[in-house]
This record gives structure tokens, sequence and C-alpha cells, in this order.
């Protein structure tokens, strides 16, 4: 394995054991205990966390409060706006070092992380531009007497971040960039098998000019520093990326103090494809729309709907362009995926090979774990699977690994029909030439992001939000910063 690595990416990497990144410091955990943390593409421990327990994370938020009441609260728009502007500058100057440890930690080819660039910058500087443009209104009033009568808004205050393993490198950001927009603070909890990207961005905010205690990074197991987290009483709002089933244990744990919660949660994303539809564009289109970062991504189109009139020359077509993807070591350029995270997720995914093969489903290509070289990783072959039904369990429960389920349809009904018959609604895609069945698909399918003849785009200042069980609240958009204020409405007596 090619472990190409950058100076300043091996001092990180080798320098310490991980602690937590607290009040602008390294600080272990206060308990002494630490977990590990592994490279997916060899098997073996890259890091050593701190494992977080109640204390560390409270000492987080008390850095975090101290933070959002102190210099930091003074800062004028304009200031966090320019200071966002210098966070880009410093991890530009470091950007090649994260995408370095975002592959090594979590897998995805460095194809892949450095592809990113674009995307974090553009997300960063929207979010630095929404810093100077969030307002109250003035509103008229009927009142007797000369009142003015007007909407302020501000910060909520200490924000409890949890994401998750699959892309930290941008997802932390849909909260440090709200935070840094509207002068909150934060506590992110990474997630255990991927927390170094995140670790590293917190020393470079600081280095960048943040003030300590606006960024604080606790690492540990969900169950302990999450669940803390997610209870702790002078935290604010909770923005949790992850699990359906997770996201219901956030929703019961910030009950306590009333925490305003956003949650993006899970899918089993629709991607219909007509008989009329251009395939040389809706062949490749879905097939990335599944493996996409090995397919661990929440709106990956899992469920691919063909029309029976070409279902048999789309398997085909899928199946060739399939077997001709380039699985492997994530240094190596010409990889297209990576492993999966970790040893425990591939064992789930090989689950569903057995799952889906035993409910009926034909197995087309794929379904076995890489050998040779890559044996010591977490390495599986994208898969697909025909004469799929919507009620199989390959079809209706999140895999998260790259598994296309390719379901037969009749018409437009019969396909919203199949792809509104899950809990979930996070993504949802149609391909086809016909500009009715477009128009039926966008206003047909329950999702909060839709794409047509494309899959998988997104852009800060689109935002878009879940439906169903899939989560609520928006990312991205003038929405996604008002989830970091709160509105007063004042009343100005002028006599
Ligand atoms: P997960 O829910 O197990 O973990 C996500 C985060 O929650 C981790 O940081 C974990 O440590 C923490 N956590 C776990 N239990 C907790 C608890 N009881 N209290 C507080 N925090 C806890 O999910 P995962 O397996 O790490 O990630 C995959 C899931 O995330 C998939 O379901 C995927 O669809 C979802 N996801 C959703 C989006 C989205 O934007 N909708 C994006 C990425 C991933």
């Amino acid at each position: 394995m090619t472990e190409n690595s950058t100076t300043a990416q091996m001092q990180f990497l080798s320098s310490q054991q991980k602690q937590h990144f607290i009040d602008g410091k390294w600080r272990p955990a206060l308990s002494g205990e630490t977990i590990d943390t592994y490279n997916p593409a060899t098997g073996k421990v890259l890091a050593t966390l701190a494992k977080g327990s109640r204390e560390d994370v409270d000492l987080a938020v008390q850095a975090a409060r101290r933070a959002f009441q102190g210099p930091w609260s003074r800062f004028t728009p304009f200031e966090r706006y320019t200071l966002m502007l210098r966070v880009c500058d410093v991890l530009d100057q470091h950007f090649d070092e994260l995408a370095t440890i975002e592959s090594m930690d979590m897998g995805a080819p460095i194809s892949r992380t450095r592809a990113m660039k674009n995307s974090l910058f553009q997300t960063i500087k929207y979010f630095a531009s929404q810093a100077m443009n969030w307002s109250g209104t003035t509103i008229p009033n009927s009142l007797k007497g000369d009142f003015t009568t007007l909407t302020l808004k501000a910060p909520v205050g200490v924000i409890g971040s949890i994401i998750p393993w699959n892309a930290p490198l941008i997802s932390m950001w849909w909260t440090i960039g709200g935070t840094l927009a509207t002068g909150c603070t934060t506590v992110i909890k990474t997630a255990e098998d991927a927390s170094l990207t995140t670790l590293r961005t917190a020393e470079l905010l600081v280095e960048a000019g943040v003030p300590p205690g606006v960024v604080n990074v606790v690492t540990g197991l969900g169950a302990e520093a999450g669940a803390a987290l997610a209870e702790h009483m002078d935290v604010d709002r909770i923005c949790f990326t992850g699990s359906t089933m997770t996201g219901r244990e956030i929703i019961k744990a910030s009950a306590g103090n009333m925490k305003r919660i956003q949650l993006e949660l899970g899918g089993k994303s629709p991607d219909i494809v007509f008989a009329d539809a251009d395939l040389e564009k809706a062949v490749p289109g879905a097939a990335m729309g599944v493996y996409n970062n090995s397919g661990q991504i929440c709106s990956a189109g899992t469920r691919i709907f063909v029309q029976r009139g070409i279902y048999d020359e789309f398997v085909e077509k899928l199946a060739a362009f399939t077997r001709g993807i380039k699985v492997g070591d994530p240094f190596d350029p010409a990889s297209q995926l990576g492993p999966l995270i970790s040893g425990r997720q591939l064992e789930r995914v090989m689950e569903y090979m057995t799952i889906g093969q035993e409910e009926g489903a034909s197995l087309v290509t794929g379904g076995t774990r890489l050998g040779a070289e890559l044996a010591e990783g977490y390495f599986v072959q994208p898969t697909v699977f025909s004469d799929v039904h919507n009620d199989m369990r390959i079809a209706r429960e999140e895999i998260f690994g790259p598994v296309a389920s390719v379901i037969p349809f009749d018409t437009v009904d019969d396909a919203l029909r199949l792809a509104n018959d899950t809990i979930y609604g996070l993504g949802g895609a149609v391909w086809t030439t016909n500009v009715g069945t477009m128009m039926a698909a966008m206003n047909g399918i329950q999702a909060g992001k839709i794409w047509i003849n494309c899959y998988g785009l997104a852009d800060p200042a689109v935002g878009f939000s879940g439906c169903k069980q899939s989560g609520y609240g928006m990312k991205g958009g003038a929405q996604h910063i008002d989830g970091f204020l709160y509105e007063k409405s004042v009343y100005i007596n002028g006599n």
C-alpha cells in the first residue's frame, strides 16, 4: 500500500496520540482512556483517540459557553466575514494535508478528497457571505401611540454538532460555517471511525485567528460522548447527521432543556429511469449515484427503478459499467472507489449480499470482498442486484455500501408509488427526455432533493433537507443560517 504522505501530515499523524481539542488546546480524556482508529485500506491502527466522557463534553461545553460570552460576541459581522476568508487562506495552504488525512482516515480515494477542494471553499465562502446577510425586519403595527416594532435576530448560543464518518472534510462545515457566520460557538463530536480531519481543522482554525473555545472537538463513542452532548443542559441546539436510529435517540436526549434540533438522517433514495431516457447519461449517472464514496452517502440512489421496456438492456449496461470501476488503494490516483469505513461496515454490507440472494434477487455482478493485496482492508466490489422487489430488505433497508437494487416498473404512477413506498425521504431522481414526466417526478417524489437527468449535486446556496424519517431542518441556503439564530420582536415606545 503506498501511503504517499506529506511531511506536515506525517507530523500530525505521528506527533502524539490524538486528544480532544478544547479551548484552543489539546487535552487528553479526563479518564485517560483512549480508543483506536483504523486505516480502512490496511485494517491497521492509524491513531489513538481520546475516549470522551460526560466530563470531557462538559469541559468543552463550558469552553464554548465562555467563548460565546467573551470577545467573540463583540466581533462584527464584517469581522466574522473577513475571519472566514482568512480561514479559507489557511485551509488552502493545508488542503493537500487535509485531503491526505481524510483519505487515510476514512478511505476515500485521494482523487475524490482532492476534488472536494472547490466544494469545500465554495461552502465556507457561501457561509462567510451569510455573515453579513441576516437581518430582522421593521414591521408596521396597529398600536395606538407612537410605537416602532421590529424583529431582531441573535445567535442561539452553543451548538452541539454530531457528525458521521463518511465525509467529515465537508460535513463539519455545515455546522462550523453557520457557527462562525452568526457568532455562535460549537462543540463537535466526531464519529469514532473518522476524527482526524476535524481535529486538524480545529487546530488550523485557531491558527487562522478563530478565538479559542469557538470551535471545540471531542472524540469518543456515540453512546458516551455523543449522548452526553445531546443531553447537555447548556447546549442550545444540536445539529446531527447520522442514522435514523440515532436520530431518535437525539430527539429524546434533547428534551431536557428543549434544544433546537436539526437532523439529517438515513435514506433509501429512488432513481427512476424511463424508457425515453438517454442511457449514455443515465447508466453512469445512476451507477455513480449509488457507488460514489463506496455507497457511503446518505442520499445514494440505491433503488434504481427502470421502465420494463428497457429493463434488461439497462441491467446489462449497468453491470458492464460496474465491472469497469476500479476499486483500490485510496492513494492510487486511478482508484475510483476505496474501502468501506470499517470491518463492522464490511460485515454489514456482506450480510446484505447474502440477504439479497436469499430473498430471490439475482446477483448480476459484484457481491464479494476484494482479496490479494487488498485483503487486509475493507474493500468490496460494487454490486448489482436485478429482479428486486421493493418489499425486499435490500430495497427497504439502508445498506450504506456500493449495492444497487434494480427494480422494474410500468407506468409513471407505478414508479412514483414504488419510489415513495419507503420510510425515508432524502433524495430522488428521474432520467427522462419527456418534460411532463420530469414535472410528474419533481412534484410526485417525496424527498428533500430532486435531481432531473443528474444525480447527487449539492450547492450550499440551494440548501436541502429531508422529509419523513430522513430528518428535518435546512442545510444550506438562507434558512440554514436561521437555524443558528433566534428572533426577538421589539416594541419601542416613542412617546
Ligand atoms: P450513526 O448514527 O451510528 O453515527 C453518527 C454519529 O452519531 C457518530 O458521531 C456517532 O458517534 C454518534 N452517535 C451514535 N450513537 C449516539 C447516541 N446515542 N447519541 C449521540 N450520538 C451518537 O451513523 P453512522 O453509521 O456513523 O453514519 C451512517 C449514517 O449516517 C447513515 O444512516 C447515513 O445515511 C447517515 N448520514 C446522513 C447524512 C445526511 O445528510 N442525511 C449524511 C451522512 C450520513
